[in-house]
Formats: C-alpha cells, structure tokens, sequence
C-alpha cells in the first residue's frame, strides 16, 4: 500500500469491535458472489474466493454473510485525498495530473510491512482502523471536478474487496470524463476483472516477490498473483507494476532479474516502478533500502528489456531513473524529481518529440 498520512485521513477509532459495529451498518448486498446454497454464498472480489456460512465472515473481514446474502463496504470512506498521479505510482497516466483517491478499510492480504497497515488491518488488529465518513459517490465525484483531478483512484486499502462501490463511483465519474485506476496487490479475478471492465482504465499491481513461501506469508498465492497480472494486462487494462524492494526479503539480484523477466514475457510496454522500502508496522528490524539496490534493480530491469523503468521513494536519490526516456532514441521525454514533472517534451497524443515513437500509456 502506498499513501503517506495526511489530513484527510479520517481520525483513528479504536477498538475493533467499535468499529466492526460501526462498519456493518455501512453495507449493501454485493454484485460479486454466487449463492451454493440458501445460506453459504462464494465470494469472487478476490482470488481467496472464500466460503461464506451464514453469520460468518470472508477473510477481508469486511464482507459478510448476512442471513444468506453477501454484505459489502458501502457509503464511505476512510482516506480521501487528490494526489499527484504520480505518487499511486502510474508515470504513463496524464504526466503531471492529479488524482481524487479514496479508499476504505481493510484488506485481504496482511503484509507485515504494509505503509497503510491503520487502514488496511482494520478488523484484524484491534490497533488499526479510522472513524468512516459517510458519503455519496456523487459527492466525491463532485469533489474531484472542484480539485480539477484528471483520474479518480480506488486505493489506500485494497480496491478488489470493495468494488461494487468503486463501481458506483466509477460509473458516475466515467460519465464526467474521469480516468478510473485501481492500486491493487493483483488477487484478481477473471470475474472481478469483467465486472471492472467497463469502469477501470488502468491497474498499478504490487508484484511483491516471486517466492511462493513468502507470498503464503503476506497472505496470497504467488501463481494467482502471476496469472492475475497476466489476466489484466490481456483483458486490456492499462498496467504499471511496483515492487517495494525489501532487504533480505526481495532484493537479490536473481530475484530482481526475475520479476523484471516475468514482466518482459507479458510485454516489455509495461512500466515498473521499483521502490524502496522503509520500516513500518511489523517490519521493523530490515534497514531501509539504500539507493544503490534501487539503482542495480532499474539497471537490472532496462538489462531485460523494459522499456520503462522506475525508481521510487527516493526523490532525486536515484540517479535518472525518474525520468520517462523514449524507447525508440533513447532521448528524455518526461524529467521528474519525485511526483514532481520538471519538463515534459512530448507531443500531443504522446509522442516523441525527437523520433516520433509513441510512448506507451493513457497519454492523450
Ligand atoms: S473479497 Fe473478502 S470475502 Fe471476498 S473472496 Fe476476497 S477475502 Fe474473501
């Protein structure tokens, strides 16, 4: 997860239960589920694709079956602020645009590094969770053409486990001309995915390691990951894809050149950002990452054939892997520290100024 603190974040609420009972007032029956029998549902936000009994919970916490209907997030939001779309992070969205995001609570994985565990874990650590604000999607919509945001953005907490109302926030925003992104750890579903086809414009997907036993330990399925972002690139969605580089977790350079190989076989158009670490929530003891691992990983990516490789993080601290560099001649096309845009040359429709190549992305 990926947002810094800020004031728009709703104040802390203790206790879960507080919270639960507070959270399970704020639902409405869900889209994305199937009826086994007349009191067990299956539900498909997610890969979990979890069984739900009558009374009993999925493992997000936050949908919940209901006298045999699935209850799902509704009419709120915890974290609601117009971001640099840089900062999701997505580079091949609107250079230099900013983005309405919103998110709610909880989460179906439970990364022991997570940067936005307080709003994420809400529900699994009684530590977490924020006071909800209730509001309309036409509000935030409203809201975003008042802020003169370019692109609407479900993220904060995992945007899959409560799309039916990114949806009908969705809708609402396509229709005013808004480009709508989800953030997302990528435990997609092909019928999460078809459900958001109309809706979504572009994916950012965590790619968090490519060892099975540490994906189980965050919770997810390191082959579901993969086919998942697989899946959403096929189903044309706009990808850029981020991996937090974590020392001792993720940062050997085999296990780099191995993701940045895994992204090159979907298509080498797209982007990786590749982030540093810095200890948080559980994950305290790993120092954090120093520039030069960063720098060796987006070496590592260009190496393999990316086109369009990141550093994030460490604004100005990487060298000239915050820049856009056209893939044809290999010239500077976007210059950047941090989310910040010092000069952006290209042509309308985004073109290359020097050779005339496309640059990849929702650019025009
Ligand atoms: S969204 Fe929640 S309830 Fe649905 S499958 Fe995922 S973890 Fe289970």
């Amino acid at each position: 997860m990926k947002v810094e603190k800020n004031s728009d974040v709703m104040p802390p609420i203790s206790g879960s239960s507080t919270l639960s009972s507070k959270l399970d007032r704020l639902v409405q029956t869900g889209e994305l589920f199937e009826q086994v029998d007349k009191e067990t549902v299956r539900c498909y936000a997610c890969g979990h694709y979890c069984l739900i009994k009558k009374g009993k919970r999925g493992i997000c916490q936050i949908r919940f079956n209901h006298n045999g209907e699935l209850k799902v997030p509704w009419g709120y939001v915890a974290a609601l602020h117009n971001d640099p779309t840089e900062k999701k992070p997505f580079y091949h969205v609107f250079p230099g645009s900013s983005t309405m995001t919103f998110g709610m609570l909880g989460c179906d994985l439970h990364c022991p590094y997570c940067q936005n565990w307080d709003i994420s874990q809400a529900l699994r650590d009684s530590r977490a969770g924020y006071t909800p604000k209730e509001i309309s999607p036409e509000q935030i919509v409203a809201l975003a053409k008042q802020s003169h945001s370019r692109c609407i953005a479900s993220s904060y907490n995992e945007p899959l486990i409560t799309s039916e109302w990114a949806k009908a926030i969705f809708q609402l925003a396509k229709r005013e001309g808004f480009t709508c992104l989800y953030v997302s750890n990528g435990n997609v579903t092909r019928e999460v995915l078809e459900y958001l086809q109309q809706h979504v414009d572009g994916f950012n997907i965590d790619l968090k390691t490519m060892q099975d036993k540490n994906y189980r330990k965050l919770g997810a399925v390191l082959e579901r990951i993969l086919e998942g972002i697989r899946m959403t690139f096929q189903m044309g969605f706009w990808l850029e894809i981020v991996t937090l580089i974590v020392p001792g977790f993720n940062d050997s350079e085999t296990e780099i050149r191995e993701i940045a190989r895994f992204i090159k076989s979907i298509s080498p158009t797209i982007p990786w950002h590749v982030t540093a670490f810095h200890p948080d929530y559980k994950m305290t003891s790993p120092p954090p990452t120093p520039p030069r691992t960063i720098i060796r990983a987006a070496e590592i990516g260009y190496e393999e054939g990316l086109r369009y490789v990141y550093g994030g993080n460490l604004p100005g601290g990487v060298r000239q892997f915050e820049n856009t560099y056209c893939p044809g001649c290999h010239k500077p096309v976007i210059e950047r520290v941090g989310y910040r845009i010092l000069r952006n040359v290209l042509h309308e429709g985004g073109f290359c100024p020097y050779c005339e190549m496309k640059i990849d992305g929702l650019l025009d």
